[in-house]
């Protein structure tokens, strides 16, 4: 697999072992290299909250800033959810949606389950 850069900022101003890098008399403290990066990104939290601090405002201002509360209501209240048919042996799960104001509960399939774009809330 690829490394990728963090994207923390000031990752290379860490100053650890891992980040010293090249040949002497040139080694320099440097930009960690993954194949596995938090949120795809980052190589710690450190890193992460780095970022956020920097940028996140601009992210939130680009993405869409929430203007109004949002109301949890009977239409968007819907969550999927799983539970063991049976308590010992299988692993089979019994999947279903449960409305977090009406406590109903409408059973799912397992696709349905991991489907993120099947949804029967119909607001935000
Ligand atoms: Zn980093």
């Amino acid at each position: 697999m690829a490394l990728k850069y963090c994207q923390g900022p000031d990752c290379h101003t860490y100053t650890t072992q891992d980040r010293l890098k090249g040949t002497k008399p040139n080694k320099t403290y440097q930009t960690r290299r993954r194949s596995y990066l938090h949120f795809g990104e980052f190589c710690d939290n450190r890193c992460y909250n780095d970022w956020f601090s920097k940028y996140g405002t601009m992210a939130v201002d680009h993405f869409g800033r929430l203007t109004e509360v949002k109301h949890l209501t009977e239409q968007n209240a819907w969550v999927k959810d799983y539970d063991w048919r049976s308590p010992y042996g299988s692993d089979d799960r019994n999947y279903h949606y449960v409305n977090k104001i009406t406590k109903e509960q409408r059973p799912l399939t397992e696709s349905q389950y991991n489907d993120s774009t099947y949804t029967l809330n119909t607001g935000e």
